[in-house]
């Protein structure tokens, strides 16, 4: 009677094992199945088409591209780039990396702010590109992984051209009414022109009071000027980003020298190489 009794559990405990794997394996593939295909390829470049340019200042534009249908996704984690290939003044191929300021909530396109340098390589073929054109992308490229509440608090630091990863993940996290996580950004430039995505940072600040907070730091600041003025200092970064702890990390996003200086600050302030992270 026992015996039969253990039998009987076993077999039980076999066919609820087996209905497991099986709601399992049925779950994996449909939500495999089901998950929006994006349209990059890492090992391939692939062509996007420029369907809109709007110039924002006299070297900064914003260029649309097209993804093939209007429900497409373009595939890009939060946080990470796009390697985007062109060709100089001489011909010469270049590559270079590039954040969009659009999400995959984004349905059927995706943008790049583009700033252009004079003498930049990639700059030229951004500053030669019409509408209809087209671009060859690769990726998704970097190491940054995003996860909603993975901390409590983000700290930026931004120069340039390096706000567009900021803002992206800005974006992601205030759109997540599931993430909690604060943000303090700190941005610096060298003129009030340069701010780059200024009208959106001061909605984001205004829609968000509580969760996003961002401090402006120029080089040559306009005669009324509330915000910092030089370079991105210790002091700034002591007042306007979260102190060192386990639970916040500060990102840094700017010109080379920038992320130099910055490091140092970070380090001399008692910020652990884990509390850092560059993009
Ligand atoms: C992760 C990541 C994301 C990026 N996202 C964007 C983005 O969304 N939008 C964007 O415009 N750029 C972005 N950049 C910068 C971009 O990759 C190029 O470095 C930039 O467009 C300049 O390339 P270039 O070939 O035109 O200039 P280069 O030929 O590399 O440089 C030529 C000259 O241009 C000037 N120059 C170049 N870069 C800078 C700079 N940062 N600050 C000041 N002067 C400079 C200098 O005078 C330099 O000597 C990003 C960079 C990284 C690493």
């Amino acid at each position: 009677m026992e015996k039969a009794q253990s039998h009987k559990i076993g077999m039980i405990s076999i066919v609820v094992a087996l209905v497991a794997i099986g709601a399992g394996t049925a779950y994996y593939f449909y939500f495999l199945n089901k998950r929006p295909k994006g349209c990059l390829d890492p090992e391939k470049f692939k062509e996007f088409k420029l369907v809109k340019r709007t110039q924002l200042s006299h070297n900064v534009a914003n260029f649309k591209f097209a993804l093939p249908t209007p429900s497409s996704v373009l595939g890009l984690p939060i946080g990470q780039h796009l390697s985007c290939r062109g060709k100089d003044c001489v011909g010469e191929v270049v590559t270079k990396a590039y954040t969009p300021t659009t999400l995959d909530s984004d349905l059927g396109y995706f943008e790049l702010v583009i700033k252009m340098y004079p003498q930049g390589s990639m700059s030229h073929h951004f500053r030669e590109m019409r509408e209809g054109d087209y671009l060859a992308v690769k990726g998704p490229k970097g190491r940054f992984k995003y996860q909603p509440n993975q901390v409590r608090a983000f700290g930026m630091l931004a120069g340039g051209t390096g706000i567009t990863p900021m803002f992206q993940v800005a974006r992601a996290i205030t759109e997540n009414l599931s993430d909690r996580t604060n943000i303090h950004l700190v941005y610096a430039n060298v003129t009030y022109e340069d701010i780059l995505l200024k009208d959106e940072l001061d909605n984001l600040a205004s829609k968000f009071p509580n969760r996003f907070s961002v401090y402006y730091v120029l080089n040559q600041p306009p005669e009324e000027w509330d915000g910092g003025i030089g370079f991105v200092s210790k002091e700034m970064i002591q007042t306007y980003c979260p102190a060192p702890a386990p639970d916040i990390q500060i990102l840094r996003c700017g010109p080379p020298l920038m992320n130099k200086a910055m490091a140092v600050h970070l380090d001399a302030l008692g910020y652990t190489p884990k509390m850092q992270f560059q993009f």
